[in-house]
């Protein structure tokens, strides 16, 4: 990947006899916005979901719909740091932890939770660093052209986030993440606890040193953003349908898949579904190594004016962040597959911690859990189909999907039509793990 720095996101119209028809499968934020770039290329576009973000729907399912909401571009250290492998049987055995496992679902982990300890090396960890890195400087300016196209800028708040540590012990822990960010060009402040207490006054005093990201901003709702976007996307012509995709199948003349009893035919699919892409991606021979992390929030709808930015105590595993709606507090990670029922005692987890954090917060209401589409080694996967010339892939943004969708949208524009992509995505491709999770040169 090249170095973070300033990249020309200007996207050139593809010649009229190039313009295709592209289905998107997911309207998720990242099939939201690979639809708008696609747009933008000149493009006819059609957006496929069991649930569209349109007025009055519920969008629930969609793991854009319940995230902690936070464009966070300081977030270049993997899930999977050294020494992971010792620290995860303690998470485990803690009720209260950042980290659970839905134990039948322990069989079918093995190849994906081998990749994820064999990327927890030094060596991997600076490398999958470094390419964060170059994602995510190229976040915000791949979002700029879609927040305006969508008339979404209010929904935006820049006020940072911040990281909080109980104790030195903590704070020296965490200084090889903070160095690591620091190497890959993350803006940050250290600050103590009286600067903690000047920024955010109604946290209890519980927090000895802090990190500030600059550059990180939250959007109010991102149920409301998904909305505009797909509005968006009608408004330039695009046609959005409901319904599960199914029997997506190369034929001579093109690609088509099956939608609620209807066959549609494109010139190409762009397959965004999130944690759900791994079925489909199958339909057409490939078998990505593709996983969740299931992840919980729990709404506390009086707590909104609390706090000014996303606020997070690594240690609990979640952000507590003022949205439209008050104050969501979202993470924690689960390992246990897409159909296991939630699990009560995360939320209960959940909502000790932020009444622990926050005493003013009063009661959590609504609560949610959402699959987060997780490759391994915490990398997206953006590329071509190996199997398939007229499938491409934008799906496994693990933590950072609503950080990402916009510079993934810009990529897959340019993968599309057959551009060479204005960020090497070499180490994004489909198939970097073999079946049994050994990474493939
Ligand atoms: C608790 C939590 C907190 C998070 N906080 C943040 C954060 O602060 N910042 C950040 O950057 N990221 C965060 N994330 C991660 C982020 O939300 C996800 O990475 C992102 O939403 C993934 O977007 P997506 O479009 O790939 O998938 P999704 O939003 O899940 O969308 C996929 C869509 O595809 C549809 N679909 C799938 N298969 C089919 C099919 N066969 N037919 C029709 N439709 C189909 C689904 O219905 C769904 O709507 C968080 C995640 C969680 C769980």
């Amino acid at each position: 990947m090249q170095e973070p720095g300033t990249i020309n996101l200007e996207i050139m119209p593809v010649p009229e006899t190039e313009r295709r028809h592209v289905l998107v499968i997911g309207a998720g934020l990242v099939g939201l916005s690979s639809a708008l770039w696609l747009q933008k290329t000149g493009h006819r576009v059609t957006i496929i979901d069991r649930e569209l973000p349109l007025p009055g729907a519920s969008y629930e399912q969609a793991c854009s719909y319940g995230n902690a909401c936070t464009v966070a571009p300081q977030s270049v250290v993997p899930v999977a740091t050294p020494g992971i492998a010792w620290r995860v049987p303690r998470m485990l055995l803690d009720p209260l932890g950042p980290l659970a496992i839905v134990w039948r679902y322990l069989p079918h982990l093995g190849p994906w939770m081998r990749a994820f300890l064999a990327s927890s090396s030094r060596e991997e960890v600076e490398r999958i660093a470094a390419i964060l890195a170059s994602l995510l400087s190229q976040a915000d300016a791949g979002w700029r052209p879609l927040i305006a196209d969508a008339g979404a800028s209010h929904l935006e708040r820049h006020d940072g986030c911040l990281y909080l540590y109980k104790t030195e012990a903590q704070f020296q822990a965490a200084e090889a993440d903070i160095s690591l960010r620091e190497r890959n060009c993350v803006r940050l402040d250290r600050l103590d606890a009286r600067s903690i207490h000047d920024l955010e006054p109604n946290l209890a005093p519980l927090y000895h040193k802090g990190v500030m990201f600059k550059d990180a901003y939250t959007f109010s709702s991102p149920k409301l953003l998904a909305i505009a976007l797909a509005e968006a996307i009608q408004r330039h012509g695009g046609t959005v349908v409901a319904g599960e995709a199914t029997g997506l199948e190369t034929i001579e003349t093109g690609i088509q898949v099956w939608v609620a009893g209807s066959l549609i035919k494109a010139d190409h699919v762009v397959v965004a579904g999130g944690a759900w892409s791994r079925a489909l991606a199958e339909e057409v021979g490939d078998r990505p190594l593709l996983d969740t992390e299931r992840g919980y929030h729990v709404l506390f709808p009086s707590a909104g004016a609390l706090l000014t930015r996303p606020v997070c105590y690594p240690e609990h595993g979640f952000y507590m962040t003022p949205m439209a709606d008050g104050l969501r507090a979202a993470g924690t990670v689960e390992l246990g597959g897409l159909s296991a029922p939630p699990n009560p005692g995360r939320t209960v987890m959940i909502r000790k911690g932020v009444q622990t954090l926050l005493p003013g917060a009063g009661e959590g209401t609504r609560e949610w859990l959402g699959f987060r589409p997780s490759m391994p080694d915490s990398l997206p996967v953006i590329g071509n189909s190996p199997t398939s010339p007229r499938v491409t892939y934008a799906f496994g943004h693990g933590h950072l999907g609503l950080t990402l969708a916009g510079i993934t949208g810009r990529l897959v524009a340019d993968l599309v039509a057959c551009q060479p992509p204005i960020l090497d995505v070499a180490s994004l491709r489909p198939h970097r793990f073999g079946r049994s999770g050994r990474r493939l040169a």
